[in-house]
């Protein structure tokens, strides 16, 4: 059986624990490969081969490193093919979709290719007599990102982009779910010319996350996952002294108004609901017609666009999306889907019981659609992250705004109308972090930056753009005087706090 080995010092590493994961292949059910549980002697070695790494590579010039990342964009568009098959035979999204995860992640190496610019500082000259202030970003030393097995490119990426191109060497735990994609970038970003150790990929799970949350040479955590494991990574990042962003779950509503365009609007809902199988962060699971006209329209278009999804294998190009992650995720999602109808919600179209030809083991669902689903009940509230679409009618304006502004989630959310007062009132009054105004996924782009609100993200500073700069570098802010020649601007001996007055 293939093993999934750690990336430590620019080698693959092979684990000495004796404890694997089953790498499943979701297509068709069966274990493909075992990934290797770190040791702490495993980790302690990345952290060691980081910490020698990092020093030259800090002292390395910005434009020197910004090449490197320029190289590494490179190699992802020529390794593009290669990069996405892999993804899908462990993830499961089809091709299509396989690419955009790590096109998204491209975006952001693009944005880390700008990093001398980024870099700069601020300048005072003058501050005082014979005085200038200047403020210069530097990297924090060794951090460490963890992901989650749905975006296995990109969100690596979010990370390590930015991170490396700062300065720092990185640490990455990637799910142990599809754990190649991540040793294959960091595979490339070696050959762009990123020095051993720069880049260190160690597999595990739950006690791996500790023990990097716990390390004292670790300087900032990046996390990306479920939210009850993103917050207890948030207070335990921050009880050893870490920097930390903890980005978790989320349950976005779209909101139909009565004017929106309908056609479009189920065209957009049927990628973003049912698009990866629902397996993503910025899915639209909850679709919030306003007035009771909108909702039978609504209804009625919905239901010829689910009935011509296709649900195929993830190399099937005709297929709109492919199994979920495992037989795990795919019982809970059923019992989503039981609670939904025990609950007293209308389960209009019934994803459950679908069997692939050929592939009867695998992981597949089809798309199933609730109606009449209220605020209180389970499945509203939890996110299912499945191919599940649920529909909640409101009767205003005013009672579509609260839905998500109330929702323990605040990921993103997203108003179709033609309106433009409603939608700016909608995104000006909203609590929810990342909102589209006709755009049903509205993942800001690479110079922008990514964070949600509430459940949907803990600590301060959002994933990539200027904040992906501010998150994996810390100011240093410098106060000089140089004597004048002729003595002027020497002060006498003062025990007053110095001011510039
Ligand atoms: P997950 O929380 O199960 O796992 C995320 C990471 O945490 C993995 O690397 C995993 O090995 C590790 N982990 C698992 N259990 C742990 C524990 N008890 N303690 C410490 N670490 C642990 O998430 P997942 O199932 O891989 O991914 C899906 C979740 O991620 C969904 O909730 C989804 O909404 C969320 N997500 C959020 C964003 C965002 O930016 N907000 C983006 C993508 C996915």
């Amino acid at each position: 059986m293939r093993s999934i080995d750690h990336f430590i010092g620019g080698r693959p590493v092979a684990g000495t624990s004796g404890q694997f994961g089953d790498v499943f292949d979701p297509n068709t059910g069966a274990v493909q490969a075992r990934v290797q549980m770190a040791t702490t002697a495993e980790l302690d070695s990345a952290i060691a081969n980081a910490v020698e790494a990092q020093k030259g590579w800090a002292a390395t010039n910005p434009q020197r490193r910004a090449r490197v990342m320029f190289e590494f964009k490179r190699l992802l568009e020529v390794h593009m093919d290669e990069l996405a098959h892999m993804l899908s035979a462990e993830h499961g999204k089809v091709i299509a979709d396989s690419r955009g995860d790590i096109m998204r992640g491209l975006e952001v190496i693009e944005f880390a290719c700008g990093i001398p610019h980024l870099l700069k500082g601020e300048y005072t000259q003058g501050a005082g007599p014979g005085i200038d202030v200047w403020s210069a970003r530097q990297p924090l030393g060794v951090v460490a990102g963890i992901t989650p097995f749905n975006f296995p490119a990109m969100i690596p990426m979010w990370m390590f982009g930015p991170a490396i191109a700062c300065g720092n060497a990185f640490i990455l735990k990637p799910s142990e779910r599809d754990p190649s994609v991540p040793v294959r970038l960091a595979e490339l970003m070696l050959e762009a010319g990123a020095p051993a150790g720069v880049l260190n990929v160690v597999q595990g799970g739950k006690e791996i996350v500790e023990a990097i949350l716990r390390h004292p040479s670790i300087k900032a955590v990046s996390f990306v996952g479920s939210s009850d494991i993103a917050q207890s990574v948030y207070a335990l990042g921050a009880l050893h002294g870490k920097r930390v962003q903890a980005m978790g779950g989320a349950k976005n509503h779209g909101i139909v108004l009565p004017d929106a365009d309908m056609d479009q609007t189920v065209a957009d809902l049927m990628g973003a609901a049912y698009g990866s199988a629902g397996e993503r962060c910025m899915a639209l699971p909850v679709v919030v017609p306003v007035g009771q006209g909108t909702a039978e329209r609504l209804r009625e278009a919905l239901l010829p666009a689910i009935e011509s999804l296709r649900v195929g294998v993830s190399t099937d190009a005709d297929a709109h999306y492919g199994p979920v992650i495992s037989a795990a995720h795919k019982a809970k999602i059923e019992g989503y889907i039981q609670m939904g109808v025990d609950e007293g919600a209308e389960l209009v179209v019934d994803g459950r019981g679908f069997s692939l030809q050929g592939h009867e083991d695998g992981f597949f669902l089809a798309p199933t659609l609730f109606d009449r689903v209220t605020p209180e009940m389970r499945t509203y509230q939890e996110e299912i992250f499945g191919p599940v679409l649920q529909i909640v009618r409101a009767a205003t304006f005013e009672e579509a705004l609260s839905l998500p502004s109330k929702h323990q989630y605040g990921n993103g959310v997203s108003i179709f109308t033609r309106d433009g007062d409603a939608a700016r009132t909608f995104a000006d009054q909203v609590e929810v972090g990342m909102v589209g105004i006709n755009v049903p996924i509205p993942v800001p782009v690479a110079y922008h930056s990514f964070g949600g609100w509430k459940r949907s993200g803990f600590g301060d500073l959002n994933q990539y753009g200027l904040d992906g700069v501010r998150f994996y570098t810390r100011t240093k802010t410098v106060t000089q005087r140089w004597p004048r020649r002729d003595g002027s601007g020497v002060s006498d001996q003062s025990f007053v706090i110095p001011t510039m007055r």
